[in-house]
Formats: structure tokens, sequence, C-alpha cells
């Protein structure tokens, strides 16, 4: 499966963002973002530069145009980015060179800077270093209006993402097998997501049988027994950047008694939280509308984590499903709902599916079923 999309938004669709960034900027009253290499780079620029130790970096001003700060040996790459059809002035820095007072040479000597959520420790030191008569602030907290609440050309990418992920799913009987180890399983896993059309696996989590008590364990050399419950909770980048994020659990031969029954539960509150999803309603009132069930049926001590957490082109990024996220869910905002349950020493289970949020109604962009996948 070859993958058509283009792996940049349109070049009028990034100026777009950088347009919006820059008047989200005024209204903060910061005085430039400083964005270096990652998600939110990418987001607004189009261009994936690689997390290096010597600094890019993206001065955003409220006026004026934008420009890059970049390593001399990084200029091409940059070029060939749409940095270079953007029209974005690439101001390289050679070995000999400080690149922190070259940013600090385009800035006032006071005010306020945002600096990106993503940027190495490292490089905050020395921009303040450079700048210590200016106030670093989180970029974070300008952008993230603009990252939640994604276009409908994101939305399609979330959902390509979430079907390349469905029929990695759809084919877990070829591989789960009793007398396999949760490594073996987890590689062809691997293999899948690849060859449905990611280009980076970015998690593969087979946990069988106690193991699966561990809502973050990932691969062992544990053997899978007939009767065990396998948590399989998978996920991956796609070539346009956007990720996936899906668990289904499996299991071979019937499963334990005690497990069908709050898997049941389970599947209930999955079913509540994806319905009562939709915009108007809080970030913590989908959770709270899994939970409920769970506590309800005694099985709320063992529901361990938050139900769920935003998507885009971070796996983990805003909106969090979480008591006390009093966000109001919007139109464009994506994210996973995925209660768990899990018995220290016995067994555990995850549901797992990302919802998009429309006008009206959150939809699910996983469709593979809930049930207990009986193989
Ligand atoms: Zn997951
Ligand atoms: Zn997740």
């Amino acid at each position: 499966m070859t993958d058509t999309a283009p792996h940049h938004p349109p070049v009028t669709d990034l100026a777009a963002r950088l347009s919006r960034a820059q008047d989200a900027t005024r209204a903060a009253g910061v005085d430039a973002l400083l964005i270096s290499p990652g998600p939110d780079l990418r987001y607004l620029t189009g261009y994936d530069a690689i997390p290096l130790e010597r600094l890019t970096c993206l001065v955003l001003r409220p006026d004026g145009d934008p420009q890059i700060i970049v390593p001399h040996l990084e200029r091409p790459a940059a070029l060939a980015s749409p940095i270079g059809e953007l029209g974005i002035e690439v101001l390289s820095w050679t070995e000999l060179e400080n690149p922190y007072a070259h940013v600090a040479a385009l800035l006032p000597e006071t005010g306020q800077v945002g600096l990106d959520n993503h940027m190495w420790a490292e490089k905050v030191l020395r921009l303040r270093a450079a700048m210590p008569g200016v106030e670093q602030i989180l970029a974070g907290s300008v952008l993230r209006e603009l990252r939640m609440r994604k276009s409908a050309d994101e939305i399609d990418a979330l959902r390509r993402a979430g079907a390349a992920i469905d029929r990695v799913h759809a084919q877990m009987g070829r591989w789960l097998r009793p007398g396999r180890t949760e490594r073996e399983v987890g590689r062809d896993i691997a293999e899948s997501i690849i060859s449905e059309g990611h280009v980076r696996v970015d998690f593969t989590i087979v946990a069988s049988g106690p193991n699966g008590a561990s809502p973050h364990h990932e691969l062992s050399d544990r053997v899978i027994a007939a009767g065990e419950p396998v948590v399989v909770d998978i996920g991956g980048t796609m070539p346009d950047g956007y990720c996936s994020d899906s668990t289904r659990m499996y299991v071979v031969g019937a499963p334990p008694a005690e497990f069908a029954e709050y898997y049941a539960v389970l599947q209930a509150a999955q079913f509540a939280a994806c319905e009562h999803a939709r915009p108007g309603v809080t970030a913590e009132s989908v959770d709270a509308a899994a939970r409920q069930i769970i506590i309800d049926a005694g099985y709320g001590e063992f529901f361990i984590h938050r139900t769920g957490h935003g998507i885009g082109l971070e796996t983990h990024e805003e909106p969090y499903i979480v008591s006390g996220n009093t966000e109001v869910l919007a139109a464009g905002m994506a994210f996973s709902v995925e209660p768990g349950i899990y018995l220290p020493g016995q067994h555990g289970a995850r549901i797992e599916d990302i919802l998009v949020c429309g006008d009206l109604r959150a939809e699910r962009v996983n469709l593979q079923p809930r049930e207990l996948a009986i193989l």
C-alpha cells in the first residue's frame, strides 16, 4: 500500500498558519516565538528538520517576515523544504560562530519570547544566557489553539493513519498464536505497520496474560499461552507526519470468566465515552463518562490512567481527556478514548479509538470491531 498524500501541506496553507501564529503572538503580547526542530516547526513551515545539537531556530515575530537560523551545513536541506517556497529568510551560521548571539541580535533586549515546548534544555539555557533581559515563556501557550483545532486536511490525514493501523489489527490472526513470544508477534506487527503505509513504528505493545496489567508494557520474551488475554496497542507515523494509535484485545481460545465479565464493562465504558464526546462538552466529562461505568461495576481502582490524549503530529498532545481539564471540545479536535481495567498479577484490558470532532459530533477513525477478538 503506497501513500499518495503529499508529505507536507500546500505552501499556501503553511503561509496561512504562519500568519495565524503571528496574530496569536501579537494577541499574547509576546515579542517572538523561537521554534526548534519538532512538531511545531513542521506544523508551521513543513520543514521536518532533524533535532540536532546545532541550533536550528525559527524566529517568528508578530510583524515582519519570519526568519530561520540554521547551521550552514543544513542550509540546502532547509531550502529544499517548504521554507524555500515560503520565502522565509534563511540565516546560516558557521561552526565558529555563536548562533545564540545571532538570535539575540534579531530581538529586543527586554520583553518576552515564547520557546518551543520541545526545545532541548541546553538550548533554552544558552538562549537565556544570550538574552538575559528577556523573559522566556512556552510557545505552546500561543500555538495550542492552532495545533488543537485541526483543519479538514489534518482530519483527513488522521483518518488515513487510522485506516492504516486498522489494516494492521485486521491481520492479527496471522501472527498472534500460542507458543510465540510477544517479541516475535511484535516484530511481525512492526513490519506490517510500515507495509500498511507508515514511515515509522512508534510503539508496539503486545502484553499477554499478567503483562496486560501494565498499561505501557511493550514486548518481552514471554511465550503467549492459549486462553490468555493479550493487549495489542500499536501506532506509527505516516509520511505526512500524522500519527496512528489504536488498541484491541485478543485471546486465543476461551478467556477466563472474570476477564469476560470486566471486558463487557470496559466495552460499555468506551462506547459511552465515544457517544458522549462532541463539540460543547468538556474534556473531563468524556473521562467521567467512561470512568463512572467502571466505578459503578466495582473496577474503579483498576482504571489507573486518564481516558485519553489529543493526537496529530504528535501521538500525545492537547487536549488531554482527563479529570480537571475543563477545555471545551470543539470542531477540529482529535483525541483518543482508551479506558482500561488492569488486575495486577492476572491480566488487563484496554480499548482505544481515535476520535475527530466535527461540527455536531465526534467520529471514530478506527473502525475495527471492539469485541474481544477470539483468534
Ligand atoms: Zn495506544
Ligand atoms: Zn493512546
